[in-house]
C-alpha cells in the first residue's frame, strides 16, 4: 500500500515485480486514484498504474488511503511512514512485523484479507463508495442463505440480495 506513486521510484521496482510475477507470485498494489494526486503527479500515477497492470499485478485504487505498508507472503509486514512507490531520499521509517498472526491482524485492519477472500464479482459497495472508499462486496453466508455484504461490516451494514440461481 502506497498512497502515492512516482515514475522514478516505481520504475526502480518494476523489474523486481516483473520477476515476481513471472514466478506466479501475486502482487497487489493499493494506491490512491490518480484524480486524488495533484498536477503532474496524477499523470505519473496513471502511467505507473498502467505499467503495473500491464505486468499483471492487480492495482486497487482506494480513495483517501494513507496507509503505507508492505505485506510479504502473509508473514512479514513493513509498516510506517514511507511511500514505498514514491519515496526519494526522505527520512522516513518503517517497522517490521513478523509472524502470521500479527500480519493477519494488520491485513484485517486494513481490510485486505476480505477483499481477497470470498467470491467477489467486482461489485463496489455503493454506501462506502459515497464515503470515498472503493471496496468490493463479498458473498456472505447468513441465516437465510448467501447474500452480498460489505466487508467493512459492522462499520458498514450494506447488503444486497444475490440473484437466485438455485441448485436443485
Ligand atoms: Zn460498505
Amino acid at each position: 500500500m502506497s498512497p502515492f506513486v512516482s515514475l522514478n521510484r516505481a520504475g526502480k521496482l518494476v523489474d523486481f515485480f516483473r520477476v515476481l510475477l513471472g514466478k506466479d507470485v501475486v502482487v497487489r498494489i493499493y494506491t490512491r486514484p490518480p484524480s486524488q494526486q495533484s498536477g503532474s503527479l496524477s499523470e505519473h500515477a496513471e502511467q505507473v498504474i498502467n505499467q503495473f497492470e500491464n505486468l499483471g499485478s492487480k492495482v486497487i485504487q482506494r480513495k483517501g488511503m494513507h496507509q503505507k505498508i508492505a505485506i510479504i507472503d502473509g508473514k512479514i509486514a513493513w509498516e510506517g511512514s514511507l511511500n514505498i512507490l514514491s519515496h526519494k531520499d526522505t527520512q522516513e521509517q518503517m517497522r517490521r512485523f513478523e509472524g502470521e498472526n500479527a500480519v493477519q491482524e494488520i491485513a484485517r485492519n486494513l481490510e485486505l484479507d476480505k477483499v481477497e477472500s470470498g467470491s467477489s464479482a467486482g461489485k463496489l459497495c455503493p454506501r462506502c463508495f459515497e464515503e470515498g472508499i472503493e471496496i468490493n462486496l463479498v458473498q456472505k453466508q447468513g441465516r437465510y442463505g448467501i447474500f452480498w455484504g460489505c466487508p467493512r461490516f459492522p462499520a458498514c451494514r450494506y447488503t444486497e440480495n444475490i440473484s437466485r440461481r438455485r441448485r436443485n
